[in-house]
């Protein structure tokens, strides 16, 4: 390998800060390193990352970058999904992890919108989250609502950091619940903006909340949530052209 080969070899190389539990089976990896080019990062891009095994470098995958572009540290919230996502919890502070990036385009232009519909399912939440702790970051006056999928509440993270959100930014955040029946128990009457709703993220959900065919729509999930949710957007009008989108398949 060239001396210029060796170096940015280095450079992609970060070292793992902590692992965090998030959730019942979600973690966030936290890594300190010196590449200039994800400090220039925007919020909702991801990076290919690999970690040490005992043969060598693993296969890349791609994780969005879940921190604030401001944040020093790079951090990536992880579900265990199969061989590589579970040895995430496992990773000891110091261990290398090699990324690359900053890479995709998904949220470009977000802060040059006013009015933002933001729609996750699961994890698909990550890219949001790092949107909204830059909007938190440069006090953004942007109107967003945020429908959040998952089966239950305990698969629910970030919550208490998303509720204060609720007060300092312009932020409504709906819970959809596919897996509960009985919602109102979770209502915190001190954070009226966040809402809860049982079932699966329908049309109905989404115009009772506000969602008109003009929105500015963000959308990030696993692909069959994705499918089923630009069919219930396409029934209220908005154009699925329109919808920008960041599938988590790989
Ligand atoms: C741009 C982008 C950003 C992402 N950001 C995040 C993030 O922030 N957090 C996060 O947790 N995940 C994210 N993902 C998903 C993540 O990359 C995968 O979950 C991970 O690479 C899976 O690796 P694994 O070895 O643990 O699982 P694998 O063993 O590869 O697969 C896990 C499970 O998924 C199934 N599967 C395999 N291939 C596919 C496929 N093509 N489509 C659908 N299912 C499949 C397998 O059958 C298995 O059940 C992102 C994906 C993309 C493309």
């Amino acid at each position: 390998m060239s001396a210029t080969g060796e170096n940015q070899d280095r450079k992609n190389i970060w070292r793992v800060v902590k692992v965090v539990p998030e959730s019942h089976d979600t973690n966030s990896v936290y890594l300190e390193g010196l590449d200039e080019g994800f400090a220039r990062r925007r919020a909702g891009q991801y990076a290919s990352i690999r970690i040490m095994r005992p043969d060598g470098w693993s296969e890349p995958h791609p994780f969005t970058i879940s921190a604030a572009p401001e944040d020093q540290l790079l951090r990536f919230t992880i579900k265990k999904a199969g061989k590589f996502t579970s040895a995430i919890p496992d990773l000891m502070p110091g261990a290398p992890v090699k990324c690359m990036g900053p890479l995709g385009v998904f949220c470009k232009d977000i802060d040059t919108r006013p009015s933002i519909v933001m729609i996750a399912g699961g994890v698909g939440i990550t890219p949001f989250l790092s949107v909204l702790r830059h909007f938190r970051n440069i006090g953004a006056t942007n109107k967003v609502t945020l429908f959040w999928s998952n089966k239950t509440m305990e698969d629910v993270f970030a919550s208490d950091e998303l509720a204060e959100m609720t007060t300092a930014l312009n932020l409504q955040v709906v819970h959809c619940l596919s897996r509960e029946d009985d919602v109102i128990h979770y209502v915190r009457q001190e954070y009226p903006k966040i809402l809860l709703e049982a079932g699966r993220l329908s049309g109905d959900v989404l115009s009772r909340h506000g969602v008109t065919p003009e929105a500015a729509v963000y959308l990030c999930g696993p692909p069959p949530m994705m499918e089923s949710a630009l069919e219930e957007l396409q029934a209220l009008g908005v154009d699925p052209a329109f919808v920008e989108q960041e599938k988590f398949s790989w």
